[in-house]
């Protein structure tokens, strides 16, 4: 059994899978999500800080999401999030096309369920390669 400290409420709890919160913890960020969601839906042109204030919850939690491409920035949003491998401005995601085709050819990816998450074909959005 693998017990942990919920780094949101510190209470001691099973863990499974996924970050470090428990599962109350965990469904009160569901339910951020949400709102964060259609925030972003109504206000496309809105950056971290702007939605971070907005919906009180933290930037690097919005980052996180955006890398594990649960939202999106808008395709006609200046806004992005930089490639881990490049610095380009991507929309979500964690690499450029550039950086996953890479990836995904040479070099061993981290993990497989990482790999297997990602549904994203990088070939459908030529559009999204801009700085
Ligand atoms: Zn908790
Ligand atoms: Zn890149």
């Amino acid at each position: 059994m693998n017990v942990r400290n919920c780094r949101k409420c510190g209470r001691i709890y099973n863990y499974v899978v996924g970050p470090n919160i428990c599962p109350s913890c965990r469904e009160k960020m569901e339910a951020k999500f949400s709102e964060v969601k259609e925030f972003v839906r109504e206000n496309k042109g809105a950056n971290i800080p702007e939605i971070s204030e907005h919906c009180d919850i933290e930037t690097s939690q919005i980052q996180q999401w955006i890398r594990e491409e649960r939202l999106v920035f808008a395709e006609d949003s200046p806004l992005g999030i930089e490639c881990e491998g490049c610095g380009t401005m991507i929309k979500t995601g964690r690499y450029c096309d550039k950086c996953k085709a890479a990836l995904t050819q040479g070099f061993n990816p981290t993990s497989k369920k990482e790999k297997s998450q990602r549904k994203t074909d990088p070939r459908e959005n030529p559009k999204m390669r801009f700085l």
